[in-house]
């Protein structure tokens, strides 16, 4: 993957797209605009009042208009034109009815309902004489001279009528001034009112509050600021859904995270879903329906996605739900964050932990997990068997010791594939430890799953192909099937280590499936283990004496050392069980060494009391012993604590420990030699060694192993090869001892061919020291016990 710090988005979003004082102040100037419209119409509204007003002057001067018509009435009757008078009088009258109740036609108002009605109708009395006058001059015949009383009449009328409609002129004017005033005075209040509320607004209401928001703007700024450097500080990409909407913001980190700058561009979660791994798609929808829905109200997953490039990318969704007012989810909202890298190393640890380095087969704490899980299914589903193999592997060690600890790691390497390439699916293959590895097969029945062992015993006979080495290291198979009767994993392994080691001590390179005599086997072993590890050996372990007599003069001078053991009370142990496994343990060192003691310690005893140094003591030493670095010392110890018997303590030295190429016991044979020891080879035939190549082992005698013994009465070979074994040894300087002799013909036979010493139930079983004091002084009879 490219290296993300490199990769920087084109775009930024904003911090915030528009200013809340940009409402405010839309708010305030439609506040404004009202009042200024209120203050418009309320001048307006004054104005017409103020109009209004006016319109007494048009009142006004049809008043005057008709103090003209009364003065031209007047005049006419002066002129004595009574025609003049007939029509300025119906003009008079029109004017007068004008005045009174108003005429558009003339733009006259009126003066009904006005306060200065009751002028006007103390001027009508003037005016209805007026008029009464001027019509009867009117109507006075053409030829008859206008009396001069109504003449007389009709000019203090028109005289009286003028000072009337003049009071009432002035009355009007003088009015109409004071009402013109006073609403001059009104509109001029209402304007200062107007300004006074403006500024009050201005200065007490819009700039605090102005200022305020200006000052959360700048604090909310800062704090968009703030998270968003948190956000890109934790370099986590954001998301954010309107679910009302449906749409769906990107942060600019998704561009960085997953190198596709064109989400920044997308509106909907769709982009998202695209790059969500086909598998973990269904995971994460159903995260999100359940913040949908209300189930939860916090999501967290791990989800792996896939940039357009086509390289993988784990995240971890996190979200949160946003509610409305009535509770429904309104919005979503969350992060991802790379964990691409945590989760590498996190999968590396648990293959770590689950995986043995060498071979990637999964190590034994995983192994056990998975039996674990298998007893368990096998227990609730109450049906089906499975099978569980321990392998283990011979001549691992030989080539580890002899080819080195890589080729012996190649060699784990091959078994490993060896077994993977042979176990069915869905088994799982196991190195435990060591050379020990272990399969898991589920499912399986016992006719398959021994049928499977078979074939794993034949497929690791085949050599193993190591650089330019070829090796052969055979499997030892434990197997054992599983079922309901087991309840964990420990006790299955346990049952197939035991049938492992059955299938080993039973001969190597085949396998054994686990009975119940082999655990009552292997908890006898394990009682035995114990009881030795912990054993008082003065008090608990005891020595037998088996002789050894020349055959030719019936001489009684040897004596056998054998170990006994009482063990748990029942039947004694025998020491062909118990001395291997005191071996296995490394209990043998120091039993060897007690047995040294004590021997040397009886034969000390036994001298003073036969009053001769010639008998001689044969100790058994175990492969193990004589290997051990310890070992020379201790002999060299026993030689400085009892000087006059080390030379007659003769050690028996099993064929297979001298055969033993790897250990090369040359050197070891040769210091015994040097400390003083006589060797004998101990059970020869049982082992590969041939008698040309035991002269470079310094030996002192060789014991001929008691199967052949058993043979030479009845098979004529048999004792030609006898004759063959004990003439060449006695040709390299041996001495031959006959193991097992417990016959008279046996006896005949071995005398026949110079065998020179014997031992055998025929001359005396192993018995305890004071018997064998007796047998050696010669106080009790030699075949009594055949
Ligand atoms: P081994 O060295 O072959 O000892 C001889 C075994 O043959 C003895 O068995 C003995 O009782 C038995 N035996 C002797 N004559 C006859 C016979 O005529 N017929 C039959 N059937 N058996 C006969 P034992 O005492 O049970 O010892 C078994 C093995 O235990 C010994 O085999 C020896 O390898 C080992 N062992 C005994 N004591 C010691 C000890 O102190 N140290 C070590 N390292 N091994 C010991
Ligand atoms: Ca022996």
């Amino acid at each position: 993957m490219a290296d993300r710090d490199d990769y920087r988005p084109v775009k930024q979003q904003p911090l915030s797209e528009t200013s809340p004082l940009k409402g405010l102040r839309a708010r305030y100037l439609i506040a404004f605009g009202l009042i200024a419209t209120l203050s418009v119409v309320a001048f307006l509204g004054l104005g017409y009042l103020v109009l209004q007003s006016e319109k007494w002057t048009s009142t006004l001067s049809g008043a005057e208009l008709q103090r003209m018509v009364s003065q031209r009435i007047a005049k006419a009757a002066e002129r004595d034109s009574r025609g003049e008078i007939a029509r300025e009088v119906v003009v008079f009258e029109r004017m007068q009815h004008a005045i009174r109740y108003g005429d558009p036609a003339l733009g006259v108002q009126g003066l009904t309902g006005s306060a200065f009605e009751p002028l006007f109708i103390e001027l009508n009395g003037t005016y209805s004489e007026l008029t009464k006058t001027a019509r009867a001059i009117a109507e006075t015949p053409g030829d008859e001279a206008v009396a001069d009383g109504l003449l007389e009449s009709l000019r203090e009328q028109e005289r009286a009528y003028l000072t009337g409609m003049n009071n009432l002129i002035l009355q009007i004017r003088s009015t109409t001034r004071a009402e013109f005033k006073r609403l001059e005075l009104l509109h001029l209040v209402v304007l200062a009112l107007t300004l006074a509320t403006l500024v009050f607004e201005l200065a007490f209401v819009f700039e605090p509050a102005a200022r305020r928001i200006k000052l959360q703007w700048q604090k909310l700024q800062e704090s968009e600021q703030r998270f968003n450097l948190a956000v890109r500080g934790s370099q986590n990409a954001i998301w954010d859904w309107d679910l009302t909407s449906g749409k769906f913001y990107y942060s600019p980190m998704w561009a960085i995270l997953l190198h596709d700058e064109r989400l920044l561009d997308e509106t909907t979660p769709d982009a998202w879903f695209r790059l969500v791994t086909s598998n973990e798609l269904n995971k994460l929808n159903d995260q999100l329906e359940q913040l949908k829905t209300g189930v939860t109200d916090v999501m967290s997953t791990e989800i792996e996605m896939c940039t357009p490039c086509g390289d993988r990318v784990s995240v971890l969704c996190r979200g949160t739900s946003v509610r409305d007012a009535s509770g429904e989810v309104v919005r979503l909202a969350g992060s991802l964050a790379d964990i691409t890298e945590q989760r590498r190393v996190r999968e590396k640890l648990r293959e770590m932990a689950e995986q043995d380095a060498l071979t990637g087969l999964v190590n034994r704490g995983y192994f056990q997990e998975r039996i674990e899980l298998q007893v368990l299914r096998t227990r609730r589903d109450a049906q089906g068997t499975y099978a569980v193999l321990f392998f283990d592997f011979d001549g691992f060690k030989a080539v580890n010791d002899a080819l080195g600890h890589n080729v012996g790691d190649e060699l784990l390497i091959s078994i490993a594939r060896r077994l993977e390439e042979m176990t069915p699916t869905p088994g799982v293959v196991s190195r435990l430890g060591g050379d020990e590895f272990a399969v898991l097969v589920p499912g399986i029945g016992p006719e398959d799953a021994t049928r499977l062992a078979g074939r794993l015993v034949e497929r690791f006979r085949e050599p193993h192909k190591l650089g330019t080495h070829e090796v052969v290291s055979t499997s030892s198979i434990g197997l054992v099937i599983g079922d309901q009767e087991y309840t964990d994993a420990d006790a299955l392994l346990r049952d197939a280590d035991t049938a492992m080691y059955a299938a080993k001590v039973g001969g190597k390179s085949q396998y054994c499936v686990f009975d119940e005599s082999m655990r009552r086997d292997s908890m006898r072993r394990l009682r035995i283990e114990t009881g030795l590890l912990n054993a008082d050996f003065d008090k608990e372990l005891s020595l037998a004496f088996q002789p050894i007599v020349d055959l030719e003069s019936g001489a009684r001078e040897r004596v056998e050392v054998l170990l006994r053991w009482p063990g748990f009370g029942e039947e004694p142990v025998r020491p062909d069980v118990f001395i291997p496994i005191a071996e296995e343990t490394g209990v043998i060192i120091e039993l060897g060494e007690w047995v040294l003691i004590e021997a040397a310690k009886r034969l000390q005893e036994w001298d003073a009391r036969l009053g001769h140094t010639r008998t001689s003591v044969h100790i058994n030493i175990s492969r193990r012993q004589l290997l051990h670095p310890r070992f020379v010392e201790q002999l060299e110890s026993l030689r400085t604590r009892h000087p006059g018997v080390y030379e007659r303590l003769v050690l028996e030295v099993p064929e297979a420990a001298i055969m033993d190429r790897r250990s090369n016991p040359i050197d070891r044979l040769r210091e015994i030699r040097e400390a003083g020891y006589k060797l004998t080879l101990d059970n020869f035939g049982t082992g590969h060694s041939s008698l040309s190549c035991l002269h470079q082992f310094s030996l002192h005698a060789i014991k001929i192993d008691r199967s052949f013994v058993m043979e030479i009465e009845h098979r004529r070979e048999f004792a030609a090869l006898y004759h063959a074994i004990v003439t060449l040894s006695q040709n390299l300087g041996l001495t031959t001892i006959a193991m097992g002799v417990e016959t008279r013909g046996q006896l005949g036979q071995l005398q026949g061919i110079g065998c020179s010493l014997g031992q055998g139930y025929l001359f005396a079983r192993p018995m305890d020291a004071e018997n064998t004091l007796r047998f050696l002084a010669g106080e009790t009879e030699m075949f009594e016990a055949a």
